[in-house]
């Protein structure tokens, strides 16, 4: 059997691990990086970057189709038709450059990289199966970085028509009818997507409202989109199995049984950590419920195993996975990195957007809100959006801001400043009077700061 060793070995190439492993050859560490599918694994493939390629074509598809009837703008254009096996093979290409990207990156800062499915036979070695046969990893350290994959309902086992995200974000075709099981981001994302693009789309719920995880201030703007893009809410519904002849998703809800016809069942209620099935139990490590617990070096209760990202728990968000990875490869390295992150930005890609980064209103004891609409911004106007906010909830003794939130259209962009302003520690004055270019989205955050000081120039 072949065998090689290296002072660094990461199962799983995903955000996490590829990351980590671009860090530890930068720093020059022998890294080994082991995957068993594609560089970049869910996030490149199968989740942050193909679901926005999906969202942006639905979003160009809706505004064409706008401009079809009568619109304020003065634009006429004449029906849109929408190919979406092109728009899929169009959202592989860039998939294809990002990993090829990635693999490239892991070259350059001359870490190795093996494509097969590892198993840990111990704390420091690891047998890979890869298309040459199997091979032997030795390792002084190892990071686990398998990450997630999607929840199944037993009642509801993905085949068929029964599809999880990423069966979804593969269609060929725009399904005339989409049941969604699960009103989280990931359901919302696509679905909203999915009816820009024509499907007639119902979400089912178990909560009382969409975005269960999110606070209801900043869905209602969300629901109210929902509404208007024609997609069927069932709140407060259980999701039960498909009807006999597997036509209709039955459920249950206040009012009683729910029968929903269906040419796709698309289930997001949730990703489960990736612990099983490659000798990683046989480790014995610590858990945390079913993720790995670590510490704030990353490190798991074994001496020399860590474990980063979407396998240690939420937030699983691929920024977050990045983060640790870059303190595994710094702490291996002998830098004084350590996860001491005042924040990590939270966004979901619905319409509008959401970003939520730090405290939430009442979280913190004494603390106060500001919030500054977007309907009181130019910007939004021009972009015919104006629906939504910006909040910001500080410590009225010192002005210390814990945390920032925005509901609007396009906010997604404005997380980064939010997370700066956390990290930095910034006060109300620091937001209010810092000059914010005009005409921007990012004024709202600077007025709402200026609000809270009893000083906001366009409310
Ligand atoms: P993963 O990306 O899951 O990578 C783990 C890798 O490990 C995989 O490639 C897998 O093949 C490999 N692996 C597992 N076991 C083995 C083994 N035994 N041997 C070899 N290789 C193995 N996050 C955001 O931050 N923003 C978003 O907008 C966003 N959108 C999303 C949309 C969707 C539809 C989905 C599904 C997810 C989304 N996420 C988003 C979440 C994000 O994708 C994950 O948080 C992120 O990918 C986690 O990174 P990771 O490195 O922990 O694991």
């Amino acid at each position: 059997m072949k065998t090689e060793t290296c002072k660094l070995l990461i199962i799983g190439a995903g955000p996490g691990g590829y990351v980590c492993g671009i860090r530890a050859g930068q720093l020059g560490i022998d890294t080994i990086v082991v995957e068993a599918e594609k560089p970049g694994g869910t996030c490149l493939n199968v989740g942050c970057i193909p679901s926005k390629a999906l969202i942006h074509a639905a979003d160009e598809f809706a505004t064409l189709r706008s401009f079809a009837g009568e619109n304020p703008l003065g634009i006429s254009a004449s029906t849109p038709k929408i190919d979406l096996a092109k728009t899929v093979a169009w959202k592989e290409d860039i998939v294809k450059r990002l990993t090829g990207g990635v693999a490239n990156l892991l070259k350059k800062a001359k870490t190795r990289y093996v494509t097969g499915q590892a198993r840990i036979i111990d704390g420091k070695t690891v047998e890979v199966s890869t298309s040459e046969g199997p091979s032997r990893i030795s390792c002084e350290n190892m990071v686990i970085a398998t990450g997630s994959k999607p929840l199944e309902l037993p009642a509801l086992p993905f085949s068929g028509k029964v599809i999880s995200s990423t069966e979804a974000l593969d269609l060929q075709e725009v399904p005339n009818r989409l049941a969604i099981v699960g009103g989280g981001y990931i359901g919302l994302e696509i679905g909203t997507a999915m009816a820009k693009l024509g499907a007639k789309v119902t979400v089912v719920e178990f909560a009382g409202r969409v975005l269960p995880q999110y606070d209801a201030e900043l869905t209602k703007p969300v629901t109210a989109r929902l509404n208007e893009l024609g997609v069927t809410l069932h709140l407060s519904t259980r999701a039960n199995w498909l009807s006999e002849d597997g036509s209709a998703l039955l459920a249950e809800g206040p009012d009683g049984a729910v029968e929903i016809p269906s040419d796709k069942v698309l289930v997001t209620v949730g990703r489960a950590p990736v612990t099983q099935g490659f000798g990683l139990t046989d480790l014995g490590l610590t858990m945390n419920g079913p993720f790995v617990a670590i510490d704030d070096y990353c490190a798991t209760s074994m001496r020399g195993v860590y474990a980063i990202g979407d396998v240690t728990g939420d937030p699983m968000l691929a920024h977050r996975a990045m983060a640790q990875g870059v303190i595994v490869a710094e702490h291996i390295a002998g830098l004084p990195s350590i996860w001491d992150k005042r924040a990590v930005p939270a966004v979901c890609f619905t319409d509008p957007e959401i970003v939520t980064v730090g405290a939430l209103p009442n979280e913190i004891e004494g603390s106060k809100t500001t919030v500054f609409p977007f309907a009181a911004n130019g910007r939004s106007m021009t972009m015919e959006r104006s629906d939504g906010f910006v909040r910001i909830v500080f410590d009225p003794e010192n002005e210390l801001v814990l945390g920032l939130h925005a509901v609007g259209s396009g906010v997604s962009e404005i997380s980064g400043e939010f997370a700066l302003a956390l990290e930095m520690g910034a006060t109300l004055t620091d937001i209010a009077d810092t000059i914010h270019a005009h005409p921007t989205l990012t004024e709202t955050v600077q007025e709402s700061a200026q609000k809270a000081l009893g000083r906001a120039l366009h409310i």
